[in-house]
């Protein structure tokens, strides 16, 4: 039986992660922990998700939360997830991280530490756009300096870090096939007189509205045509279905930085 934990039980996420978790067989729930002055503080999580008494109590004390924990599921922010990743760390604990947003110095810090553990970290845990991951790097490697690439990618109008981390992921993905550094071609805005458009930027455009879950489109565009290829998630389900999936494959996992490709052999 695997132990898991989740940090942010409250959440859109966490809680569609921790119901999936407690109605897996091969699963306990056995540590819940929430944000200090959370109103669900003290609650029975099992009645929080509406699968009945589970003996887990929310927590906001990391320790109390994930003590009987072999493995923490963690989607919150990105100072909240260097925490738990700092305990983790310490506590010999396996760590799923669904966070998006990080800095340049907490993805140092977490790929430095990350010997000690095992982590599986991805900026999207749907299989689909994990495909499309491949996919688009397969597209950028053949089509070569001939093809603009853009990125637009659209969320729900309260999702707190822009561009997503998956659009970020893509436009790795895409730098890494052209064997560019992302840095000095990525292109985040456009205003103004902008004049032509230099060779090889990579753009990455952000739009906000309504509750859409999520959408990423890669466009490669050359001279009379233009390959597009767009994931939408129609719910945070598929998310969470893939974290689970992270989970079982982490169990038996040596210490090490993984992601969903790994996860998914991809
Ligand atoms: P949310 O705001 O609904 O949930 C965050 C939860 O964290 C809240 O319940 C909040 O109370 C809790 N929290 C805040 N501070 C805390 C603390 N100190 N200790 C414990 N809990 C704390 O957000 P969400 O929509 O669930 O998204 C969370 C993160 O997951 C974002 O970074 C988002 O981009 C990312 N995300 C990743 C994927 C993926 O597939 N990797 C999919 C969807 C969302």
């Amino acid at each position: 039986m695997i132990h898991a934990g989740v940090v942010g039980i409250a959440g859109r996420m966490g809680s569609l992660i921790a119901r999936g978790i407690v109605d897996a067989d091969d699963m306990v729930l056995a540590g819940a922990l929430e944000a200090g002055g959370h109103p669900l503080l003290g609650k029975d999580a099992g009645m929080v998700l509406g699968a009945g008494p589970l003996d887990t109590a929310i927590t906001s004390r990391i320790e109390d939360a994930f003590c009987t924990c072999d493995i923490i599921v963690d989607f919150t922010l990105p100072v909240v997830t260097m925490e738990t990743f700092r305990y983790a760390a310490a506590e010999g604990k396996k760590l799923i991280i669904g966070t998006t947003g990080f800095s340049d110095d907490e993805l140092t810090e977490i790929r430095g530490c990350a010997g000690k553990i095992a982590v599986v970290m991805a900026p999207n845990m749907s299989i689909g756009v994990n495909v499309m991951f491949k996919a688009v790097s397969i597209l950028a490697g053949l089509l070569g300096e001939d093809y603009d690439v853009e990125i637009v990618e659209t969320h729900h109008r309260l999702k707190k870090d822009a561009p997503s981390g998956t659009a970020l992921g893509l436009a790795r993905a895409i730098a890494e096939a052209k064997g560019v550094d992302l840095a000095d071609h990525a292109r985040y805005e456009r205003h103004g007189i902008i004049g032509a458009r230099p060779d090889g930027e990579i753009g990455i455009q952000t739009l906000r509205a309504g509750d859409i879950v999520g959408d990423h489109t890669v466009l490669f565009a050359g001279n009379n045509e233009r390959i597009e290829i767009t994931h939408r998630a129609h719910s945070r389900q598929n998310f969470a279905r893939g974290a689970l999936r992270a989970v079982r494959w982490v169990s038996d996992r040596e210490p090490g930085l993984y992601s969903m490709i790994d996860v998914l052999g991809l």
